[in-house]
């Protein structure tokens, strides 16, 4: 409908690394499902405008209906897993994904077609792969250099991520999150019209594992 004004420029779209999530202060509480694979995960399709600002919450007329995504829970179970505390099954997790940017971009796609859109961008992205073609891999105690690692996703995917970064409890600045730009129609990746500004990483980053992660003591 063309007189509906344009609600956003481009999408980031979010992975995050279980491991950074899960060694941080805060730790993490596996999904009901059991603990993740060793692989990026999901946190979110974010609409964004290209001077940085972004809608959200954009319609509480259209909130998240789990039947929407019965037969994709599988699929979501294994890529945009939960980690937060306590466990949960990823509900709760995907209803705020979903009201808080997906109803900001329903000229794009349902609420099924959201999921979908993500789990498809994943594939797509294949950040692990990426970072390994680069000579990347998980593991404890061994530092890279930042240019290296977004130069690894660069000539694997064609365009430039933003690395965001945590802490581990012992202060090691760590690859947390890898923002990647999408198109409008959330369909191909594009040069990011603006990178997030957020949490610095440093020159020496670590991509810990996630195999050795501890998880936060429930009871
Ligand atoms: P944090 O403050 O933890 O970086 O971000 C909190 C939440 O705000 C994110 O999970 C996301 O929902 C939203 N957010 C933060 N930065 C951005 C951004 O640059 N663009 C969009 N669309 N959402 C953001
Ligand atoms: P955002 O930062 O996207 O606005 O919010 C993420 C919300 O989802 C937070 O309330 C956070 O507690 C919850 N959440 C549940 N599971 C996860 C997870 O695995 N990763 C992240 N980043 N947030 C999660
Ligand atoms: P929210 O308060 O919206 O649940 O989350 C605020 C911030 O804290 C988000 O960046 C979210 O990812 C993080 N967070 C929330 N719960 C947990 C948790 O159990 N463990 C970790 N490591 N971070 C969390």
């Amino acid at each position: 409908d063309l007189s509906v004004p344009k609600q956003f420029d481009f999408f980031y779209f979010v992975q995050q690394w279980p491991g950074s999530y899960c060694d941080s202060r805060r730790g993490c509480c596996y999904p009901k499902t059991g603990k993740p694979a060793e692989d990026f995960s999901i946190h979110g399709l974010w609409p964004n405008n290209a001077d940085g600002s972004y809608p959200s919450n954009c319609d509480p007329s259209n909130p998240f209906d789990e039947s929407k995504v019965s037969n994709l829970e599988s699929d979501l179970q294994e890529h945009w897993p939960t980690l937060a505390c306590p466990s949960g099954d990823g509900l709760k997790f995907w209803r705020h994904e979903w009201e808080k940017h997906g109803t900001c971009a329903e000229s794009v796609f349902n609420e099924r077609g959201y999921f979908e859109a993500a789990l498809s961008l994943k594939r797509k992205a294949n950040l692990l792969n990426a970072l390994e073609s680069g000579g990347i891999r998980p593991a404890d105690g061994k530092f890279h250099k930042m240019g290296q690692m977004k130069e690894a996703i660069t000539k694997a995917v064609g365009y430039e991520p933003y690395i965001e970064c945590n802490v581990d409890s012992s202060g090691h600045h760590q690859l947390y999150q890898v923002y990647q730009c999408v198109d409008a129609s959330a369909s191909n990746f594009i040069e990011c019209p603006i990178f997030p500004h957020g949490r610095s990483c440093g020159n020496e980053v670590e991509f810990p594992s996630f195999s050795s992660a501890s998880i936060r003591d429930e009871l």
